[in-house]
């Protein structure tokens, strides 16, 4: 599920930033003029990026921007050390693709903090792996010569074997998470790497534009996730039902949908088994028809508005669900398997339990001089009306 989710966000990425390249590719005779605007404003979106990246905890963007930054300063200005990178292009490639590499495996974990310094010596680390392993590598092919070993394919173990390894573990970890930041990093290999076999010919400062604008956008669309989506089960939050209720019309149904008992079943089978349910619920809740929008409201509560619906037209559905949910055996992975030995004697018996939640939901109506708080605290003691006579019920 999550893969097939990680190859829509993937390629989905990659179109918006080919169709990016593309258009800055074939408009040049207008931006070429301006060249000199871009490349000032180009410290403006570094600082911008940085500020805003750290804000909103996205601290690989932050770190990935002050190396562009870093980077952009040393090939236009003259530094002590610009000749010298500038004369070690294998390296630089392979340092940036080190470093993609290497962001793809950190978690988000601050900037200024013990973490941000063990970030930057890890960076020296992966600029001193680039190095060595272009040494190694020459002294191999050496090694190789002298005993006459050579084949045709030597000079592709300097570079061509690291963007392939590298390029296949981002492609990996992009579909495997599903990360927009992820994904982010490995669309940054590829541009890196274009760049420098000069299948990009824009001059750094356009493309350096293009990919920090996009680093940029990635924050704004996931701080608006972060906002108004719930993490764990991926469904709408509070807020956004907040947001939805501003722009309802004057005839819906509120649904509150409360698990019965989770606290005893968070007791028995453990948090992390009470998570899975919540998401197989939440899951099976997104299949409500009738114009049903689910919302996550708070712990084991949802809530589902039926926009331009009566309670009888609703009710029957929402008992639909109800028995879907109380039918369904979930299969969960026993979480105390530790070692090898242990997983295998757990497979002898039972790897896998099966478990069962019921839910209970109460429902109302907007009545003509309701507001969507009120209809909603309707249905909230509709709710407790359920849970009274017994739970796994609609009541209204
Ligand atoms: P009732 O049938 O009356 O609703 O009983 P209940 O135990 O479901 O209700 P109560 O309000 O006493 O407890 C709700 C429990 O839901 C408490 C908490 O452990 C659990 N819970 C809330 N949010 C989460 C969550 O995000 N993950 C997990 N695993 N459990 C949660
Ligand atoms: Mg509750
Ligand atoms: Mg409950």
């Amino acid at each position: 599920m999550n893969i097939v989710q990680g190859i829509k966000v993937t390629l989905l990425s990659l179109a918006v930033m080919f169709l990016a390249f593309y258009t800055a590719i074939f408009t040049q005779t207008i931006w070429l003029p301006k060249l000199e605007l871009f490349e000032q404003s180009l410290y403006g979106l570094f600082v911008i990026t940085i500020i805003f990246s750290a804000h909103f905890s996205r601290s690989r963007f932050t770190f990935l921007t002050i190396i562009f930054a870093l980077f952009y300063i040393t090939i236009n200005e003259q530094l002590a050390w610009s000749s010298w990178v500038l004369a070690h292009q294998s390296w630089l490639l392979l340092s940036g693709l080190f470093i993609f590499a290497l962001l793809s495996q950190l978690k988000e974990r601050g900037v200024i903090s013990a973490h941000g310094v063990s970030r930057i010596i890890l960076f020296g680390l992966c600029g001193i792996s680039a190095y060595a392993w272009g040494i190694a590598i020459e002294a191999l092919i050496e090694v190789l010569k002298v005993n006459q070993f050579t084949s045709k394919w030597d000079h592709y173990l300097l570079l061509e074997l690291p963007i392939l390894l590298v390029s296949l573990l981002l492609f990996w970890r992009s579909i495997a998470t599903a990360n927009l930041v992820v994904v982010a990093l490995f669309i940054s290999s590829i541009v890196w790497c274009l760049h420098f076999y000069k299948f990009i010919e824009l001059p750094w400062s356009v493309t350096l534009t293009v990919l920090v604008s996009y680093y940029l956008l990635v924050v704004v669309v996931e701080s608006y996730f972060f906002a108004y989506r719930d993490e764990l089960t991926g469904l709408p939050s509070r807020r956004a039902l907040n947001q939805l209720a501003l722009s309802l019309s004057n005839k819906y149904c509120v649904a509150v949908v409360d698990i019965d008992f989770f606290k005893k079943f968070n007791d028995n089978y453990g948090h992390d088994i009470g998570d899975q349910v919540l998401k197989l619920v939440a899951s099976k809740l997104t299949n409500v028809k009738k114009g049903g929008k689910v919302f996550r409201y708070g712990g084991e509560e949802f809530c589902i508005v039926f926009p331009r619906k009566n309670t009888e037209q609703i009710l029957t559905e929402l008992d639909r669900i109800r028995l879907v949910i109380a039918n369904y055996k979930m299969v969960i992975r026993s979480p105390k398997r530790k070692t090898k030995e242990q997983r295998n004697k757990a497979k002898a018996k039972t790897d896998t339990k099966k478990v069962s939640v019921n839910v209970s939901i109460g429902v109302a109506q907007k009545a003509s001089n309701n507001s969507f708080e009120q209809t909603f605290k309707l249905a909230d003691q509709a709710l407790y009306k359920a849970k009274k006579s017994g739970r796994n019920k609609v009541c209204s």
